[in-house]
């Protein structure tokens, strides 16, 4: 089980660094940074809480009573106000400083400082209160967890992972046994520490199908520590053309527990976790998509994949989207013959990417053909083209080497989000390809650019603060939002 995590949008991250930088002595300068905590309780997933930054307040001067190159002093008083809107919006404070000149780690001054300033917030919020110090020094996060209810003496935590047009991660500790040998081919082309990176991951893959199945395993060997599995369909033999991991005694069991099974009796260092449920009808799976670092999704439901479009944002994680489509003929003795296949791969963060619906892969005449479908199973499809128009969503057949492309293409996706490796040609984005398996090609289409869309420009639902699991009681149900 990995520690608990702590994210950062690039923009914050910039914020933070503008500040540092702007003393014109070259003093420390502090601030505060508030996160919102997610977690899932009483589950075995417990203990690998996830800490996101929704706001940055910089200290202002008047704030600082003494400064140096070396320390950094401050008065409480001000800082009351911040206490009690954290109680109020239920945000844990975190105090954040650098070291221009001195120590690359926490000091004995900052266990002083970090400790006055935890006892100022436990006797204002409660015995029970968190505080998350993080130092920016040498050019790294550093980051440590004070307080709560935890009975050890030093909380550490798992990582800082700064979400921008990558994800930079930071402060992971680092210290994972590379005895066994297992990734250091890996290593070879990508380095250690991508290598610790991985390892400090929790990462969700929706959809334990052909293109899942095949992601999860990939990330296991990868060396992610933490993979969760979330899929409510149970294995049929025809599914064992493609999907990874299952045999013919699996069919009839449930393609998340088959999968979690195999990955566990791999003899990696990675721990899977397998939900027989899904996305958009079970509360628990959302708190589950707010507590991981990167999302796979590998289901072709289109609800479910609008439901992920939007927590990427409410939560701040990178989300990478697998989608298999095409056009299937018959030749002159009337036996199938694909015309076209192609595999679309989109890779979208918080505040990098054009989200699905500017990319095309959503539209609400889409959602609203398969939601009538859910409410009323019994529809032909002459009456849902008739009120909804055409089906147009992605649909395939599944072919084992198309949707293991697809798959190998997304986990490089990741890859590259930790560590740039690819020189694009002009004709393909970062954020969508498209691999055409009939024509040998890989493209994008054009941007879109629409300036109106709440999600990826607006950035209206961007670490929003939502009441209820994406502001959705009536799961299943599309509602409207804020
Ligand atoms: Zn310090
Ligand atoms: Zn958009």
């Amino acid at each position: 089980m990995n520690l608990p995590r702590i994210a950062l949008l690039g923009s914050q991250h910039r914020k933070l660094m503008d500040h540092f930088g702007s003393d014109p002595s070259g003093h420390e300068r502090a601030a505060i940074v508030l996160f919102r905590k997610f977690s899932v309780p009483e589950t075995e997933l417990a203990g690998s809480e996830r800490y996101v930054a929704v706001d940055v307040i910089p200290f202002e001067n008047n704030w600082v009573t003494e400064s140096s190159a070396t320390h950094v002093a401050f008065r409480l008083k001000p800082l009351v106000d911040i206490f009690r809107r954290c109680e109020e919006e239920d945000l844990v404070l975190g105090f954040v400083h650098n070291h221009p000149a001195s120590a690359t780690s926490f000091s004995s001054v900052d266990d002083v400082n970090e400790s006055v300033l935890l006892n100022a917030l436990k006797n204002r919020n409660g015995s029970k209160s968190e505080l998350i110090a993080l130092l920016w020094a040498g050019e790294k996060w550093h980051g440590r967890l004070l307080g709560g209810s935890r009975e050890d003496e030093a909380p550490q935590i798992q990582h800082i992972a700064v979400y921008g047009d990558g994800i930079t991660v930071t402060g992971h500790r680092g210290d994972h046994s590379h005895a066994d040998g297992i990734l250091d081919r890996q290593a070879a082309a990508f380095g250690r520490p991508f290598v610790d990176v991985l390892q400090s991951l929790r990462v969700a893959i929706v959809g334990a199908g052909g293109t899942g199945s095949a992601v999860a395993t990939l990330l296991a060997r990868a060396g992610v520590g933490e993979l969760i599995i979330i899929d409510d369909d149970h294995l049929e033999s025809s599914n064992l053309n493609r999907v990874r991991g299952s045999t013919i005694r699996d069919v009839g069991r449930s393609k998340s527990q088959v999968l979690k099974e195999y990955i566990n009796g791999l003899g990696l260092n990675v721990s899977a976790y397998s939900m027989n449920s899904s996305v958009d009808l079970d509360p628990s799976a959302i708190d589950v998509l707010s507590t991981c670092d990167v999302v796979f999704g590998c289901t072709d439901d289109q609800i479910g994949r609008e439901l992920m479009n939007l927590a990427l944002y409410v939560y701040g994680f990178a989300y990478i989207d697998l989608g298999l489509g095409g056009r299937v003929d018959a030749d002159n003795q009337g036996d199938a013959i694909l015309r076209n296949h192609h595999a679309r791969i989109s890779t979208i963060l918080p505040e990098s990417g054009e989200c699905l619906f500017c990319q095309g892969v959503l539209r609400e005449d889409w959602l609203r053909r398969q939601q009538a479908l859910r409410d009323n199973p019994d529809l032909s499809e002459e009456e849902l083209d008739e009120r909804y128009l055409s089906g147009g969503a992605e649909s395939a057949p599944g072919v084992a080497p198309f949707v293991g492309a697809a798959a190998d293409y997304a986990v490089a996706n990741l890859f590259e989000l930790i560590r740039r490796f690819r020189r694009l040609p002009g004709n393909v984005r970062e954020d969508m390809y498209s691999l055409d398996f009939v024509n040998m090609e890989v493209s994008s289409r054009e941007k879109r650019s629409d300036l109106s869309c709440d999600f990826c420009q607006r950035k209206s639902f961007t670490l929003m603060n939502e009441h209820y699991r994406l502001n959705r009681p009536a799961l299943g149900k599309r509602n409207e939002l804020a």
